[in-house]
């Protein structure tokens, strides 16, 4: 049985009708007999509005609740992704990434993962639940909330695929693939089938926000096969190994 980590992004999880499109693509990938841990981001804009509703109470806000509010978006999505997998008949439970035990650094809004109390999702894995997880969040060893850096759901998704020793870990978004420059902006740009760590990291710290930097570091140092693929079709992305 393979273990198999997905991530989808603030797009593909942006309204009711797109978790559920979400919900029924985690279950189809559970029915062919793998094991499902999904990351999630927050919906849409959440992260923007979050940040501009703190900007409305304090100019300066405090990091640490900062990074507490911004948390709640993941948590969101993750509760909703949860209950639309249940309303179809799936077995699964959401966590929050403190309750699972991603515990970071005390850097807020730029934290790093330190360590993943692996036990508590390998209890919900044997219990053969999908298991939910709210991207871009941690927690200190002093129990405050911290947040991973913007686009940081993905460095979750690669830390959790390493942590649990996972097959594969996709990461679902709002392009096909990998291209040579940002299809968004020049359409005609041609997909990439397959890259490079290597690659990878130098189109990524070169700003191709497909994926986040610390991700990709991430994945080339545990050997985490990625495979980047659109949550609006069924072709084959790109792998980057
Ligand atoms: P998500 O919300 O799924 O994490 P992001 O918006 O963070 O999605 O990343 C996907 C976006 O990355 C695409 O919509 C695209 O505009 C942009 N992008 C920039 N460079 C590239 C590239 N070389 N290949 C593919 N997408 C790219
Ligand atoms: N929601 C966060 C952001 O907008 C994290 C993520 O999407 O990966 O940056
Ligand atoms: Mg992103």
């Amino acid at each position: 049985m393979a273990l198999i980590v997905q991530k989808y992004g603030g797009s593909s999880v942006s309204s009711p009708e797109k978790i559920k499109e979400v919900a029924k693509r985690v279950l189809e990938a559970k029915r062919k007999g793998n094991n499902i841990v999904t990351v999630v981001s927050a919906m849409g804009n959440t992260t923007d509005e979050l940040l501009e509703l703190a900007w409305q109470v304090n100019s300066h806000p405090p990091k640490r609740e900062l990074d507490m509010l911004l948390s709640t978006g993941e948590i969101v999505s993750s509760a909703l992704l949860s209950m639309a997998l249940h309303s179809l008949g799936g077995k699964a439970a959401a966590f929050s990434g403190p309750q699972v035990g991603i515990i970071t650094d005390e850097a807020y809004s730029k934290a790093r993962i330190l360590r993943i109390e692996t036990k508590i999702i390998q209890k919900e894995i044997r219990e053969d639940k999908i298991v939910v997880v709210a991207g871009y969040q941690g927690v200190t060893s002093q129990n405050t909330i911290t947040t991973l850096g913007r686009g940081g759901s993905d460095t979750t998704a690669v830390a959790l695929a390493a942590a649990l020793g996972a097959d594969l870990c996709e990461i679902y978004t709002d392009v096909e693939g990998v291209y040579i420059t940002d299809p968004q902006i020049i359409p005609e740009a041609r997909k990439l089938k397959r890259i490079s760590y290597e690659e990878m990291l130098e189109m990524a710290s070169l700003g191709a926000k497909v994926i986040h930097l610390r991700a990709v570091e991430m994945a080339k140092k545990y050997k985490v096969p990625l495979h980047i693929r659109s949550s609006f079709s069924q072709k084959e992305g790109t792998i980057i190994e």
